[in-house]
């Protein structure tokens, strides 16, 4: 007997239902291959019922004093704690990642709720009196009105969280748009700030794909637009959005590099070159995907890396005993690994480790890669090109840092690169000259927590206002400036002395 699925519902003007629609998403277990839900791709008219929801809701929500918004969202933080374990086992169940990865991806979304809580600070102005005799000046901060965000696959508890706790704090009203691939978590989440009291209608989710994000990004009430997701539609977005006059951050695609000196501890940068290109099977836009191995460093800490590697037993992560890796997101997106490690393979790259056809016994339909190294990886290869995004590590090797450097800073991305060394100047020299926006020393995934910005340059980013930090906040709002003169004591006065 065939199984009936849910749909996933929408949410829009604090009512969940079930929308109709001929075309559907499956949403897997990656680590079983069973389909557990279903994705209605929503059209246009769904985006403009959820849009007007948040527009009628956006002058109540405004009109909240900023630290009433904040006590919503202190709520919400402790009931994500109180639901912290279901959260987790649901990412998992739809992204496949293991319970202590998916335990990460929910702590990071709860560090983000905890920096929105402090919103009322950062949302203070600046005032300068005297710009001319008796003339004062002050800024304020105020909301832009319906804000929406559209989000990837690869963290579905983190990456909604890093826009509309934000977004709401500063008075703005929402409309989410998950990954139709794990729509199950951000669900979760959002069904946790309704029962910590946020009003109807602030906060709004639709589903679908590029219909429904761009309904979003033409919408003529839509005020900006915060995406995450692969670089050609991260531009593709930004280019609609901004040519429809919303302001946006779109966050791309992403290739970083780990350089190894010859003088690195070789325990430590190994493991933590294995964390940065084998964590969440390398799904990640921080993931280490090319060490960069740097004169002996091939002699030392290359060899510690292909036998960590060897060891890392993938398989599925939906029960209590835990493999080291999870399967990734789909067959598809195996397959797709698969080939490029095929085309490394042809191009003249070596596999020292082979992560291809792995099979699990008891999960035979899970979506599993094994951890892999292709070594002799050189510029132009199309595994050095191309965001591979599962658990294949590219090394690449040179003789001085010099060389490296020029060769990474070619590179048309620009989210992460790191160096492990015990020498502060190759170190402050990298961190000085490395073209990427988030930097590593001695650490494998230097993504930055909330109170930073999220920093992608180049191709990895898309806008002016990152994500997360002062400019999460920047973002979020526009500045009034207000220019101010007093000419006279009013008439009838009663408590000014004439002099
Ligand atoms: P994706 O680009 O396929 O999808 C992202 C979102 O865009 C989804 O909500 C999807 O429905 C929507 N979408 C898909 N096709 C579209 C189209 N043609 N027009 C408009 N919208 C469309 O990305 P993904 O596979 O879900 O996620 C992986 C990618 O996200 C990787 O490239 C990764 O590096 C990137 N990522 C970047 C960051 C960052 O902060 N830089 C963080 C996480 C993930």
């Amino acid at each position: 007997m065939t199984k009936t699925l849910t749909p996933c519902p929408v949410f829009i003007g604090g009512e969940w239902r079930t929308i109709k629609s001929s075309a559907i998403n499956p949403v897997y277990n990656p680590s079983t291959g069973d389909v557990i839900a279903e994705t209605p791709m929503g059209s246009a008219k769904d985006v403009d019922e959820a849009v007007q929801a948040a527009a009628d809701a956006f002058p109540g929500w405004w009109e909240t004093p900023a630290i009433d918004r904040a006590r919503i969202l202190f709520r919400f933080r402790s009931l994500v704690e109180d639901n912290f374990e279901e959260l987790v086992r649901c990412n998992t169940r739809e992204h496949g990642k293991t319970l202590a990865e998916s335990r990460g991806d929910v702590k990071r979304g709860m560090e983000m709720i905890e920096f929105a809580c402090g919103a009322p600070s950062l949302l203070m102005g600046e005032s300068l009196e005297n710009v001319a005799k008796g003339i004062d000046c002050d800024t304020i901060r105020q909301p832009l009105g319906v804000c929406a965000g559209i989000t990837p696959f690869n963290f579905p508890a983190m990456v909604p969280l890093w826009m509309y706790p934000v977004a709401l704090a500063c008075g703005n009203t929402f409309v989410l748009k998950p990954s139709e691939k794990v729509p199950l978590t951000a669900i979760k989440v959002i069904q946790l700030l309704e029962k910590a009291g946020l009003p109807k209608g602030v906060l709004n989710i639709v589903h679908g794909g590029r219909d429904v994000v761009d309904a979003l990004l033409t919408h003529p009430k839509v005020r900006a637009v915060s995406f995450v997701g692969s670089t050609p539609i991260a531009r593709h977005v930004f280019e609609l959005g901004t040519k429809h006059g919303k302001r946006v951050q779109s966050n791309g695609g992403a290739k970083n590099y780990v350089f190894l000196m010859p003088d690195a501890d070789v325990e430590n940068s190994s493991r933590g070159l294995i964390e940065a290109a084998f964590g969440c099977a390398g799904e990640r836009c921080m993931a280490g995907s090319t060490a960069v191995v740097i004169g002996g460093a091939s002699k030392t800490v290359l060899p510690a890396l292909v036998e960590a590697t060897r060891a890392i037993k993938v398989g599925p992560t939906d029960r209590e005993k835990q493999p080291n890796m999870g399967p990734v997101i789909s067959r598809q997106h195996k397959e797709r690994v698969e080939q490029l490690l095929e085309a490394g393979v042809k191009e003249g790259a070596n596999v020292s480790v082979d992560g291809r056809g792995v099979k699990n016994s008891d999960e035979p339909n899970g979506f599993f890669v094994g951890a892999s190294i292709l070594d002799n990886v050189r510029n132009g290869m199309t595994v050095a090109k191309e965001e591979i995004f599962g658990p294949v590590l590219n090394v690449m090797r040179f003789d001085d840092l010099d060389a490296a450097i020029e060769m990474a800073n070619k590179s048309p991305y620009g989210n992460g690169a790191s160096i492990f060394t015990n020498n502060g100047k190759a170190a402050r020299e990298f961190k000085h000259r490395i073209k990427a926006g988030m930097v590593g020393i001695n650490i494998g995934v230097p993504a930055s927590v909330p109170w930073f910005p999220f920093n992608g340059w180049d191709e990895s980013f898309f806008g002016d206002l990152h994500m997360q930090g002062k400019e999460g906040i920047q973002f979020f709002t526009q500045q009034k400036v207000t220019t101010s003169r007093w000419f006279n004591y009013g008439e009838g006065d009663i408590w000014h002395r004439e002099k």
